[in-house]
């Protein structure tokens, strides 16, 4: 009763073809109805019990949106394949269970597992409708319509066979059925070395156009994001050099390239033909993805500066997978591959985390942006599972947890980089800054004199304005610090660089020179103006009292003024300053020495 459809269709378990169950039963109908009779309260029974142990048969007619785990029976085969004719004599005998999650999953390298659906067609003709069965890494797909015992569409796919056009990215694979009239049943058998994650859901035509469209823009947009920032930071790292962008972007390539190989996209597109290419691609880039981020990690964190041994673990755990995996594909163990490549992916996650809080511990504040992006990343990974387990409601946002993880992740990243170059570029300034100031005065030093003073110059000299400047020198300042400290010392220079900034007017430049010596710069001002103010700065720090302890001192200063006339340069300028200054100091110090003969009026 089983037409050849099926005994070719299951010869690919390398079993030989059955006998039809009903020719079986029909046999029996003819020839021993007594038989017949003893043994149909016990098929009543099983079948009975097969109805208690499957779910409700689906309403053709009904909406059910989701994946049908939950409507469906479920056989993992124990020892060894079992023919379309065995497992419904299982289904029968009410060995299926009911399934308890709308996605279901038996973990990495389960056994072939058998899915029973009951269908309800309560129209009189056939309804056309599109079985959409992923995920679409599943090795071997078989299914079969059954009406009556009878097999009336039976078909294989899966991803150990060559992509065909029922690959549908994102989703998993298409069969369109034609459901009779009446019940029927679908039969599946689904094998992997991969994790057993089956996920069947049955649709008109145009949902399953609407869903697959659904996911279709989901991954543009993920896609889409993803591409810009790996840009953007490729442009930065163009930019300014800094390997974190590089590795940053390294780490979103890998991310795509892991999402094109699980989707689908890849094997639909790119190798289609490539089978045993795609038995291990996602494996190998799920290992690649965490060394990226690994690499990233290291750079962005600076692991090297702050934990060289937690660098140097995190670099030969990455070695070691990028080995083992090496060995798990030359020797053509997919499971064994697959058992490292998610258990090096978790281990990922959760060492990302660790880096973070090591990060915060040893003060980054950029570790709150990274423990924060892999956070959000081990969640998406949580949601996905826990919604594929059942444990939490399957929504858009749970089952597809992990990208929309990780593109929180990318975002916070993102932003951890750019709080790293603004926190760069801050630093830049204030070092900048710090080159230009006196540490302990806050008056600008020599560089920044002469950075300003050379525009005044120009200006001066340009327009033939008057430009003076004054170098002073604190008198006996060495007993100064030998009789009080270099404390008070320090406290004396603060204060007489206090006295000369509250001196200046606008426009006019004051600088610490180098020790305990000063220099003013005076724009439209002659030499009797600039010798005017030596003489009452001279005064001010005369009449200026600080107190040692109990004593009280008084220091004094000799000053040395020059006007431009035909100096050559600003460094002539204040060389005859400095000569004067001199003159000031063998003359008796605490004067003012001007570089012309004249009597200024005090
Ligand atoms: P003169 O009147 O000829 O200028 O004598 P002087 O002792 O002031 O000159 P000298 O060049 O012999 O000594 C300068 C002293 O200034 C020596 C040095 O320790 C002190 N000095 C230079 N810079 C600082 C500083 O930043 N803080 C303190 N406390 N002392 C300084
Ligand atoms: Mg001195
Ligand atoms: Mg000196």
């Amino acid at each position: 009763m089983f037409p050849m459809a099926l005994e070719n269709n299951n010869s690919h378990h390398g079993t030989a073809p059955p006998l039809g169950l009903l020719k079986l039963c029909s046999g029996l109908g003819t020839a021993c109805h007594r038989v017949v009779a003893a043994i149909l309260p016990v098929l009543c029974l099983s079948l009975f019990v097969g109805g208690i142990a499957c779910a409700q048969p689906l309403h053709i007619t009904e909406q059910y949106g989701g994946p049908l785990g939950k409507h469906a029976g479920f056989l993992v085969e124990r020892d060894g394949p079992l023919r379309l004719s065995q497992a419904y004599q299982a289904w029968q005998n009410g060995w299926f269970a009911p399934g308890s999650h709308p996605i279901a999953s038996f973990g990495i390298g389960s056994r072939p597992v058998w899915m029973q659906l009951a269908l309800h067609n309560d129209t009189s003709e056939s309804a056309p409708r599109i079985l959409t069965l992923g995920k679409t890494w599943m090795d071997h797909l078989h299914v079969y319509l059954l009406q009556d015992g009878r097999v009336l569409h039976a078909w294989k796919s899966g991803d150990a066979h060559a992509a065909t056009a029922d690959l549908v990215p994102g989703m998993g694979y298409r069969l369109p059925l034609q459901v009779p009239p009446g019940h029927s049943q679908i039969f599946i058998r689904a094998q992997t070395a991969d994790p057993f994650v089956l996920s069947v859901s049955l649709r008109s035509a145009r949902d399953t156009a609407a869903a697959a469209r659904g996911v279709q823009y989901g991954y543009s947009v993920l896609f889409g994001f993803l591409v810009a920032l790996i840009c953007y930071n490729l442009m930065l790292y163009l930019g300014f050099r800094s390997r974190s962008y590089l590795y940053y972007a390294l780490y979103l390539v890998s991310f795509i390239a892991m999402c094109i190989a699980y989707s689908g996209h890849g094997f639909a597109w790119w190798w289609p033909l490539e089978v045993g290419f795609q038995r291990f691609v996602i494996l190998v880039l799920m290992v690649v993805y965490g060394c990226c981020g690994f690499l990233f990690a290291c750079c962005f964190l600076k692991l090297g500066e702050h934990a060289p041994q937690v660098r140097r673990w995190v670099i030969a755990t990455c070695a070691a997978a990028l080995m083992l995996m090496t060995y798990f594909v030359g020797r053509g163990s997919q499971w064994d591959a697959a058992l490292l490549a998610f258990n090096f992916v978790t281990f990922f996650s959760v060492a990302m985390v660790l880096l973070g809080v090591l990060s915060i511990r040893h003060g980054q504040r950029e570790g709150r942006y990274f423990l924060g992006a892999a956070l959000c990343s081990m969640l998406g990974v949580a949601a996905t599972t826990l919604s594929v387990r059942g444990v939490i409601p399957m929504s858009t946002l749970t089952f597809h947890g992990v990208e929309f993880g990780m593109m929180l992740e990318a975002t916070l990243l993102s932003l951890a980089l750019a709080r790293q170059m603004r926190a760069q570029k801050n630093a830049l300034l204030h070092a900048q800054r710090l080159s230009r100031i006196d540490p302990l005065t806050g008056l600008p030093n020599r560089r920044a004199f002469r950075e300003d003073a050379s525009g005044i110059w120009g200006t001066a000299v340009r327009h033939g304005r008057p430009l003076s400047v004054i170098v002073l020198d604190i008198d006996h300042f060495k007993s100064v610090n030998d009789l009080h400290g270099h404390q008070f010392g320090d406290q004396a220079l603060l204060a007489v660089s206090e006295l000369l900034a509250g001196f200046c007017r606008k426009g006019d430049r004051v600088a610490r020179w180098g020790g305990e010596e000063f220099v003013l710069l005076l724009p439209e001002t002659n030499l009797v103006q600039a010798c005017q103010v030596a003489e009452r700065l001279r005064r001010a720090v005369a009449n200026c009292r600080l107190a040692a302890g109990t004593a009280t001192i008084r220091l004094s200063i000799s000053l040395g003024a020059a006007q431009r006339n035909s100096q050559a340069s600003l460094d002539a300028l204040l060389c005859d300053a400095d000569q004067k200054l001199y003159e000031a100091k063998q003359q008796g110090r605490n004067r003012v020495a001007p570089c012309g003969d004249f009597d200024y009026a005090v």
